[in-house]
């Protein structure tokens, strides 16, 4: 184990962008995000050395295509592998591709529908029909439907603001709570004064990393934005002293 100990010295960056101008890559902070970390006695670094040895080291380096860009986290798997963007330039990105944002959640949009009703089996969107519910997927009537989160949250980075949509999974993750807890809630209060959803402001102005799938409109110029992965809060994440 003292391998990490001798040869190369590894720098490695933790959210950065990668900007591409005239066929140029320049690396930048993003968000205020981005940590340096020099030659740090981690686990990701050492097995790098198992990766990297002295002569493959030199030719990736030189070497321009994106080979050279070897991406490690022990906090975000899902994140691996998909480099960061900034949100002006998912906008303009193509059909069905996944990218990672950093960003700040300005503000969930609760003036839209946040919960919808789910399939106990398959979890997709039931019809309600009366006093009981229909899922199409399965082809099948059903008396109770599970709510689930589906939250419109106006994301910014350092470009510009888009809407992403934010399903169960994450958002009860993060949250802490269930769609359902929270449907409770809000008709005990049974006001308008959004008090009874305080706990969508646990979202804002904290950074975060979305890995973000795009699907383009047929009746919108704006893409639709799902949240395939949010990490936990940058801010939280550890230092790494
Ligand atoms: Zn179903």
């Amino acid at each position: 184990m003292n391998k990490h100990e001798e040869g190369a010295i590894i720098i490695a960056l933790q959210y950065c962008k990668i900007k591409v101008f005239n066929g140029y890559r320049s690396l930048s902070n993003s968000m205020h995000a981005t940590l340096i970390l020099i030659h740090e006695k981690l686990e990701e670094f050492m097995g790098f050395h198992d990766h990297v040895t002295e002569s493959n080291l030199k030719s990736l380096l030189i070497g321009s295509s994106s080979s050279s860009v070897i991406s490690v986290s022990r906090y975000a798997d899902p994140f691996t592998a998909v480099s960061i963007t900034c949100i002006g330039e998912l906008l303009l990105s193509v059909d069905e591709s996944v990218h990672c944002i950093i960003g700040i959640v300005l503000k969930v949009n609760t003036d839209k529908a946040w919960f919808y009703n789910g399939c106990t089996k398959c979890k997709r969107k039931v019809e309600e029909d009366g006093e009981t519910f229909y899922c199409n997927y399965c082809a099948a009537a059903m008396s109770t439907a599970i709510p689930r989160f589906r939250l419109e949250l106006v994301v910014i980075d350092d470009t510009v603001p888009a809407n992403f949509t934010l399903f169960d999974r994450e958002a009860a993750n993060f949250l802490g709570v269930s769609a359902e807890f929270m449907m409770t809630k809000a008709e005990k209060v049974d006001d308008d004064s959004m008090q009874s959803l305080a706990e969508f402001d646990k979202f804002l102005g904290i950074p975060f990393v979305f890995k973000v799938g795009v699907k383009l409109a047929k009746w919108s110029s704006m893409p639709l934005i799902t949240v395939q992965a949010m990490s936990i809060p940058i801010n939280a994440m550890d230092r790494r002293k």
